[in-house]
């Protein structure tokens, strides 16, 4: 269908505003967060902005009859182009269909339209003293349904795990337009096995099997206090030890993050002020529950931490906690200002460690960024082994931006050689799908199985998690513009 009629139909569909097709507009459509999408322009050839399910059925029908690539977008906040029209067609823009429907306080849900704002829905469930404790670092800007197709989490996922755990159920138009509710039509309940496990399905699928068009999470009640404990290592070993001592201690803390030395200097030279001490590792300990067992816990893990650290801190005032936790707050902006002729680059950026080999994990980055001449700034959520490396290059130099695309690639497979995984958070998209074989071996097939099972035009968000090996059936835009 040429562009020109499918904009004609999908006005008859959804009307003139909901449509956007101006080159303009298309362009603001055509970048997402990640290093590819800098260096790479995917415009779609027309944006649609539907805010019901039947909207959202009555365009996938139309796509799936002529056989368009139709791509799911929430804030667009992902780093794998995951959002982007890479085989053009038609953009889904679900970010203005941010409807909280319903909280249901006696049964500790929250049922919500795919476009509500993380932090927004947080801010509004408070009322209640509950939350959906998932908290990624794009909490202010991305949408629940982009984290549910993403399974997204954050530094906290260490205690409170991440998204999967709370999508109790789910709306889903299909690809060919068919509305299905996982998880029980009617259900309300919390707990519930009967039948396939559709809705972990849908989790983490990022936008391949169809559009989440409604979300039913399962909230929990807001803990009361919280603590923070900075420990100091001069020795970079050590750090994962203490991690280790305190879980042997029976103690599950909400957050344990680290610094390594590249990122305490980064730290260090964007604020001064903050004067974070020259440190082979600084650990970052966030407990959080009731008052009482915040104290005695904060009191034990300062006993574990001072073992092994030079300098142990712990506090549970507020002035203070913000303090302690200040250098890792700012630690992504000051990677992106290592260079004054350089940024960071979200590449590479969100490898999984298993637990015993975090340490070994940040010295191979290290040497690996010696070996291409890259600064590479390390943190990331040690307590679950999710690693964050920040890449610095001068991303308008391409002798070193193929330095770079190497170096990452060393990244994504010296992960999946320490038996990690190329990803933790942040998802596959059109960055990662290169290793799927090498992670998941013959489950990768059964992937492809269902993906044709429910897709067999292979429309929904063509050339995204799964490699080019299987998808040869991926529908590409045909729309001639
Ligand atoms: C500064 C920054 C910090 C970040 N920190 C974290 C972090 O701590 N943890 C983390 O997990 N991620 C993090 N991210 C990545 C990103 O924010 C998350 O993956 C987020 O959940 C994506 O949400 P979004 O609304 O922006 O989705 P988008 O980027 O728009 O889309 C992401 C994927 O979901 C699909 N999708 C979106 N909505 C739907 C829908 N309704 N139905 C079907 N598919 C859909 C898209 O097709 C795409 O594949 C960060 C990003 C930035 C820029």
């Amino acid at each position: 269908m040429q562009a020109e009629q499918l904009v004609k139909e999908l006005k008859s569909i959804l009307g003139e505003d909901k449509i956007l097709h101006e080159k303009l507009d298309l362009l603001s459509y055509s970048y997402d967060s990640s290093f590819k999408a800098r260096n790479n322009r995917y415009v779609p050839d027309v944006v649609v902005t539907p805010t019901s399910t039947e909207e959202v059925s009555k365009v996938m029908r139309l796509a799936y009859e002529h056989g368009i690539p139709v791509t799911p977008r929430g804030a667009g906040t992902g780093e794998t182009c995951g959002a982007l029209a890479v085989n053009g067609g038609i953009v889904m823009d679900l970010a203005t269909w941010d409807t909280i429907e319903e909280v249901d306080v006696e049964n500790m849900q929250v049922h919500v339209r795919p476009g509500v704002v993380h932090a927004e829905l947080n801010k509004h469930l408070a009322q209640y003293g509950l939350f959906f404790p998932p908290d990624p670092g794009s909490s202010a800007m991305c949408t629940v349904g982009g984290m549910v197709a993403n399974n997204s989490s954050g530094l906290r996922a260490v205690k409170y795990g991440t998204t999967e755990q709370y999508v109790l159920g789910l709306e889903v138009v299909l690809p060919n337009g068919e509305v299905i509710t996982t998880g029980g039509v009617n259900s309300r309940a919390i707990k519930n096995v009967s039948g396939m496990n559709l809705t972990k399905l849908f989790v983490g699928s990022e936008g391949i099997l169809g559009v989440i068009t409604k979300i039913r999470l399962r909230l929990w009640p807001k803990p009361k206090a919280r603590g923070i404990l900075m420990a100091i290592y001069d020795d970079l070993e050590a750090a994962p030890k203490t991690v280790l001592d305190v879980y042997k201690a029976g103690i599950l803390p909400s957050g344990i993050e680290i610094l390594d030395s590249s990122a305490i200097k980064a730290v260090n030279e964007f604020k001064p002020e903050i004067n974070l001490p020259d440190a082979e590792a600084i650990l970052l300990f966030e407990l959080d529950g009731n008052p009482a067992s915040v104290e005695w816990e904060g009191k034990e893990v300062s006993r574990l931490a001072k073992q092994r650290a030079a300098k142990v801190e712990w506090s549970t005032d507020p002035k203070r906690m913000a303090e302690l936790w200040q250098g890792r707050a700012v630690t992504a902006s000051a990677a992106a200002r290592v260079r004054a002729d350089g940024s960071r680059i979200f590449a590479g950026e969100d490898i999984s460690i298993p637990l015993n080999k975090v340490t070994e994990s940040l010295r191979r980055i290290k040497e690996i960024g010696k070996k291409y001449g890259i600064g590479v700034v390390n943190y990331g959520h040690i307590g679950d082994g999710n690693v964050h490396t920040a890449p610095v290059i001068n991303p308008e130099d391409p002798a070193e931006v193929d330095k770079a695309n190497k170096l990452i690639d060393e990244i994504h497979r010296t992960a999946i050689e320490l038996g990690g995984s190329t990803t933790g958070e942040h998802g596959v998209g059109a960055v990662r799908s290169q290793y799927a074989r090498l992670e998941h071996g013959a489950a990768l097939d059964v992937m492809f199985t269902i993906k044709k099972a429910l897709d067999p035009k292979g429309i929904m968000n063509p050339g995204k998690l799964l490699p080019e090996e299987g998808n040869n059936h991926a529908a590409s835009a045909s729309t001639g513009s």
